[in-house]
């Protein structure tokens, strides 16, 4: 590419959502120089809208909590799950860790356009609408070629690279870093409904998972929103789905039959056409390489379940971010020990509880009404997203504590 133009940055971020955005602005507190390429313009529609709490420590830890708590999103203050006439409400005021009490629902369009702009305010130049296509990693430095929306290419050369390029998953494509899930295939189908909920039980300021009645894989999103509006999804394998192709129909028939939640929705307004979303789990080889890592999405996604999306991608952003300013400021870091490693034990408390809520062990034990309160606070600040928290015995051994636990469940029935 002789005559191409080129540019020199200290840092370069693909994607501006929820990662790139906190890496790209704690970099920048930090003094370096930052740039992130965004193939999209802002607002732009994004799923994943229910937060965890520790999402919080991150929002602070980026000098962007004020202007979140100024927007007027859902303020979400627990986890609630249904599954016929049984209902388990956990609160992230009463939890092991001790972490933030409260976070948020949100839309996404807006939630993410905050967060890009509150980055820009401290600095950070972001270009949107323009695409990464490809990238050399085998000169002195990383090297990036980015589409504008006019078809024109330019190349920035950059000391290091951050890829927050979520489903887009730009380096694990370009670097042949991909590599599958050992999750079944599952889509999801959701809206976003007008919801006029008069249900005295339910609780605006919670997440309502709800089991299907008969299928146990089968379950519902309700997330609502601060403005009488609700995100409503249904996720299956994706046998159960496919040949679906009336999308609104197959939401609202799964609703149907799921009597507890056909009455919470019963006079909602389905006013929006419903999306649909599958083969989202996916996996990388490696973390990181010579001059860049990979954040959010761009790495690994596990599963809806647990609304912990947006928290482990917050989280990797924040260890990458420290971990770059270091190095950039010539110490050495160990990328494996340091980012890797611990960054997928939490990972890995998180895909034990989606194994055990599939497989109906970590259900048997959140529908058991018979769970001690200690226990609870220990299982609701996994679900607060403090899943790094090794003073957690759940979090510490989670294969074996919720064994341990789904049998003492079984052998005393409800
Ligand atoms: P993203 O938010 O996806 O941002 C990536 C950005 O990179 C995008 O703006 C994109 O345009 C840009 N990009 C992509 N390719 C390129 C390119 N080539 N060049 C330049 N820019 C590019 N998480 C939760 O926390 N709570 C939930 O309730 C929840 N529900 C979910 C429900 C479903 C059905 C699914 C599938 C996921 C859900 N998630 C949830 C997960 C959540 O969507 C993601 O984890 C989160 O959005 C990841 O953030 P990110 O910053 O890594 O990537």
């Amino acid at each position: 590419m002789p005559n191409i133009e080129r540019e020199q940055r200290q840092v370069v971020v693909i994607g501006a959502g929820p990662s790139g955005a906190i890496a790209a602005a704690l970099l920048k507190r930090n003094g370096h120089d930052v740039l992130i390429i965004e193939r999209q313009r802002f607002p732009r529609f994004s799923i994943g809208e229910s937060l965890l709490s520790h999402c919080i420590d991150f929002i602070e830890e980026a000098g962007m909590l004020e202007a979140v708590q100024a927007a007027g999103f859902q303020v979400k203050k627990g986890a609630a799950f249904a599954w016929g006439e049984r209902y388990s409400a956990f609160d992230f005021g009463d939890t092991f860790s001790n972490g933030k009490p409260t976070t948020f629902q949100v839309q996404r369009a807006d939630f993410d356009k905050l967060l890009a702009d509150q980055a820009e305010l401290q600095g950070v130049e972001i270009r949107y609408e323009e695409t990464i296509t490809a990238a050399d990693f085998n000169a002195a430095q990383p090297q990036l070629t980015v589409q504008r929306a006019d078809g024109s290419e330019y190349v920035v050369q950059s000391e290091f690279v951050l890829d927050a390029s979520g489903y887009g998953r730009v380096l694990p494509r370009l670097l042949e870093l991909e590599a599958p899930s050992n999750f079944p295939l599952r889509q999801a189908i959701f809206t976003h409904v007008e919801d006029r909920i008069d249900c005295h039980t339910f609780d605006r300021e919670k997440i309502l998972v709800t089991t299907h009645p008969t299928q146990r894989d089968i379950w519902f999103w309700t997330i609502p929103f601060s403005n009488g509006r609700c995100s409503v999804g249904v996720v299956a394998a994706a046998e159960h789905l496919q040949g679906a192709t009336d999308l609104d129909a197959c939401l609202k028939g799964f609703v149907q039959a799921t009597p507890s939640l056909a009455k919470v929705l019963q006079n909602a307004q389905w006013d929006t056409p419903a999306r649909t979303i599958g083969g989202y789990s996916a996996n990388v080889k490696a973390l990181h390489g010579p001059g860049f890592a990979l954040l959010g999405n761009a790495a690994e996604f596990l599963d809806p379940v647990f609304s912990s999306g947006v928290t482990i991608a917050m989280r990797s952003a924040s260890m990458a971010a420290g971990l770059l300013h270091r190095q950039l400021s010539g110490v050495a870091v160990d990328w494996q020990n340091e980012f890797a490693v611990p960054l997928k034990r939490g990972v890995d408390t998180f895909r034990a509880y989606v194994e055990g809520w599939y497989n109906g062990s970590f259900q048997d034990v959140i529908y058991h009404p018979g769970s001690s309160a200690e226990i609870r606070r220990m299982i609701s600040s996994i679900l607060a997203g403090y899943a790094w928290d090794q003073r957690n015995p759940f979090v510490a051994e989670p294969v074996r504590r919720l064994r341990m636990l789904a049998e003492v469940c079984a052998s005393t029935p409800a």
